[in-house]
């Protein structure tokens, strides 16, 4: 691993930092995931596709496969993974039907409110951008449906044990069986439509997608966070040409949370998480140090401790919250005094 690249470890840690058995190092090899990700790049680009894809195309293929390899050896997380991937899209067809874009979302939001049998508890559009695309994968499609679907917090809690894992997994297989479902509503009327659910990548990046389609906020964590669910959903996808409309990104003080809030990088057992945002290909953004989170991801189901301990995931928590942070940021904007006091004063739960 290239230790040029890490982040300085939280001061504040109240536990010793987890370090990662010897075969793990050796399988990690000496390429850095936080090169390939673009950490101090000052250009955007495509991103690199690191995992969940084909091991033996990707730098980091031994951890994906000692992980999967772990994950077939235990029979309740081999129960889990999706049984049957031989799903047949439905043909498109032949008659487009004629429906206008508002029709259109009318139509989506009656699907996701569960009447064709796939409820997803979140759903937006936005228009693709080219650089959200891995590295040699593209799509001349206009539009993407991102779909969210809620974690049991309770389930997820149980991070990093298997429970939490299968929880994962679950809400994996319920998001992919949604999109596969929508593309093949999509379809059936004339159009062209592709699901995509995880844990394997995509052809697309889904975090900008869904923060562009308004599904929430990056978090400190590096996942988004929602202002109904916090952080306990996964994500899926539609790519289509349907006529629909995009939404727009949804601003409601998350990002302001996180600046004040240091939970989930003194809860990240290998401190893979850093106090302070990094540029990364042309963006300055909240980033996980790759090197260091994924040897603990692989030896731990698919950890999950930040996203189960962030306050937003817990039950409830996320709408009081958001209101919270709405009105400290319509009070900043009429006030700029305001402004340099709440930037000064610390948050409860996070000191
Ligand atoms: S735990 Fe705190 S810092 Fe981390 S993502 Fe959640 S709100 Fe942000
Ligand atoms: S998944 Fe686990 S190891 Fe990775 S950043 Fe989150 S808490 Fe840290």
């Amino acid at each position: 691993m290239m230790s040029s690249q890490r982040t300085p470890r939280s001061m504040h840690r109240r536990t010793p930092v987890w370090q990662p058995p010897t075969d793990v190092v050796e399988l990690m090899g000496d390429v850095s995931g936080n090169a390939l990700n673009g950490w101090d790049e000052t250009v955007d680009r495509p991103p690199t596709l690191v995992m969940w894809a084909n091991p033996k195309q990707l730098a980091h293929g031994p951890v994906q496969e000692r992980m999967t390899r772990q994950f077939l050896e235990h029979p309740d997380l081999r129960s889990v993974l999706r049984p049957d991937d031989r799903h047949e899209p439905v043909t498109v067809a032949t008659q487009k039907l004629e429906r206008s874009p508002e029709q259109w979302m009318d139509d989506i939001t009656t699907f996701a409110s569960g009447l064709d049998g796939h409820e997803v508890e979140l759903i937006g559009v936005a228009r693709p951008e080219p650089n959200w695309f891995f590295d040699g994968r593209s799509s001349s499609l206009p539009f993407v449906v991102m779909l969210g679907v809620a974690m049991d917090h309770e389930q997820l809690a149980t991070a990093p044990e298997h429970t939490s894992a299968m929880e994962v997994h679950r809400q994996y297989n319920r998001g992919t069986a949604a999109a596969r479902a929508l593309a093949d509503l999509i379809r059936g009327r004339g159009y062209v439509a592709e699901g995509h659910g995880g844990p394997g990548a995509g052809p697309l990046q889904m975090v900008p997608a869904a923060i562009a389609a308004g599904l929430g906020e990056l978090g400190k964590h590096g996942s988004i966070i929602n202002r109904q669910l916090g952080s306990s959903f996964r994500l899926a996808a539609v790519l289509t040409d349907a006529p629909l409309l995009a939404g727009s990104p949804d601003v409601f003080g998350a990002d302001d949370f996180c600046v004040g809030c240091r939970i989930c990088t003194d809860a990240c057992p290998p401190d893979a998480i850093a106090p302070e945002r990094r540029l990364v290909r042309g963006t300055t953004k909240w980033a996980v140090d790759f090197d260091r989170c994924l040897p603990y991801f692989a030896v731990s189901h698919g950890c999950g401790i930040c996203i189960a301990v962030c306050p937003w995931s817990t039950s409830g928590e996320a709408p009081r919250l958001a209101q919270t942070m709405q009105r400290k940021m319509s009070r900043r904007a009429a006030s700029p005094a305001e402004q340099s006091r709440a930037e000064l004063a610390p948050r409860p739960g996070t000191e």
